[in-house]
């Protein structure tokens, strides 16, 4: 009997995962709806569309998409070479004629005997048999319903609302003082503490910040919960004072005495080496997130490994919901890969399309499949959408998620090509292993 696997959608997860399947030997049938439906954001019938930027960002070693990119190639990414068929200048980094890029990976799906497409909406998430759902973070109507309904109540959000998120290592230890309000419970907080003129000078250049133009897609969702700090910071110069910002029960030991207003950092793993700006949701342009948070004190030379967004996004609460696998706990032949499962980006996307068909051929064939070693970028992302964590919002890659070395080092980029050589390493071994 041949082996054969279901795939819902023909995005970068679903290609991806549909192209290495079929290099396996298995039969695949792949359900795409477009040119019939289209979400909000997707323009052309192409597979693989990139909606938003044309860049895969960069390709150095040492950083963090660079190393995604090397663990890809060890495991058989057929849309990097696409990317390479397709790629436009663009420094360090790889950008794409993105239809060009949509085109090629179009080509290659529909010239492999075993891929068989289905164009058409797929409302619901078959009863039986493997199958892989990588319907992108646009994921809505009928199949949304179908998966909640899988999952239980609560478990899919639409809505991502990000505060940016910082290294620990890039604070400044000097000003950043770790308490909690009137000292209750164990000091879980960092806090950043603000003067009154720091206070006056950030909020003036958070007021005056450029914001990112909204896409069509995300005007049309109202999100009552959650304010953008600029938009509280433009209604007075106190607002934040009295919101996210208060400084009430806190001590600045620097100074004895409470300060003007502060800023709380919230960890975001159980390492401690990231945390968020709790309350910072924003619309901020990027560069202007750079600028004006690095004004908070001790943040002047914080790196962001993530910055805020505030945009429709459908995922699972996959801390609760998905194995290390990559499939349902519940549901242990329906699998999940792409940016619904908390895996933030195109590259991280595709990159999780490999991984779920991994372990997806390895349950075919009868055989285990752990997940990749946590001092790879692969293992660390299904780590941190798979460790406990309430405040589940999706994560790209970055260095912050990977397990320090064994022996520090202190140069940062001498350390993140010591981190990425050992990452290749064992991604290496570990692709070798799961075949
Ligand atoms: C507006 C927006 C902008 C973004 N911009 C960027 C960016 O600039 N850079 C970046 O790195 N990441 C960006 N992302 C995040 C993410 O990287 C991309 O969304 C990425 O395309 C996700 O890949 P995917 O394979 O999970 O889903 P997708 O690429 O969206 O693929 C899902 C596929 O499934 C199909 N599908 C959906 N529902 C069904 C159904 N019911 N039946 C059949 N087929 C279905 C869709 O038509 C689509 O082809 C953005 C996300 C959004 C929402």
């Amino acid at each position: 009997m041949s082996e054969k696997i279901t795939i819902l959608g023909a995005g970068l997860a679903g290609c991806e995962a549909a192209l290495w399947l079929e290099s396996q030997g298995v039969e695949v049938e792949l359900y795409e709806q477009k040119p019939v439906h289209f979400s909000p954001a997707h323009k052309k019938a192409g597979f693989a569309e990139l909606i938003c930027s044309n860049s895969l960002k960069a390709e150095r070693l040492d950083s963090a998409s660079g190393l995604l990119k090397a663990e890809m190639r060890l495991m058989g990414s057929s849309l990097l070479q696409a990317a390479e068929t397709a790629r436009v200048a663009a420094g360090g980094a790889l950008a794409v004629d993105r239809d060009l890029f949509s085109e090629e990976v179009t080509r290659m799906v529909e010239s492999r005997p075993g891929i068989h497409l289905h164009r058409q909406e797929v409302t619901q998430v078959p009863g039986e048999g493997l199958t892989l759902v990588a319907t992108g973070p646009l994921t809505e109507g009928g199949l949304a319903g179908s998966i909640s309904e899988l999952t239980g109540g609560d478990h899919l959000s639409f809505f991502d609302a990000v505060a940016p998120i910082v290294t620990a290592e890039s604070l400044d230890r000097e000003k950043v003082f770790a308490a909690s309000r009137y000292g209750r419970g164990e000091a879980d907080y960092l806090n950043c503490p603000f003067n009154k003129e720091e206070y006056e000078a950030f909020h003036a250049a958070l007021v005056g910040a450029e914001r990112a133009e909204l896409h069509e897609v995300d005007k049309l969702t109202v999100y009552e919960g959650c304010m953008p700090i600029e938009v509280m910071a433009g209604r007075g110069a106190d607002t934040m004072r009295f919101g996210p910002l208060r400084p009430v029960g806190l001590t600045d030991p620097r100074t004895g005495h409470r300060p003007w207003a502060n800023v709380q950092l919230r960890s975001e793993n159980k390492e401690n080496t990231l945390y968020n700006l709790v309350g910072f949701q924003t619309n901020l342009k990027w560069g202007e997130q750079k600028r004006v948070f690095s004004m908070i004190p001790g943040l002047e030379n914080a790196e962001f490994v993530r910055y805020g967004v505030m945009h429709r996004n459908t995922f699972l609460d996959s801390p609760r919901l998905l194995l290390p696998t990559l499939n349902l706990r519940q549901h242990p032949h329906i699998y999940f890969a792409g940016q619904i499962t908390g895996f933030e980006g195109y590259m991280e996307s595709a990159a999780c399309g490999l991984l779920a068909a991994r372990a997806m051929l390895a349950a075919l064939r009868g055989k285990a499949c752990p997940p990749p070693p946590e001092d790879t970028m692969c293992g660390a992302l299904i780590r941190y959408i798979t460790a406990e964590n309430k405040n589940f919002q999706p994560m790209g890659a970055n260095m912050g998620i990977l397990p320090p070395l064994a022996e520090p080092v202190r140069d940062k980029r001498q350390r993140y090509m010591a981190l990425a050589e050992r990452a290749v390493a064992s991604m290496k071994g570990w692709a070798e292993s799961t075949l």
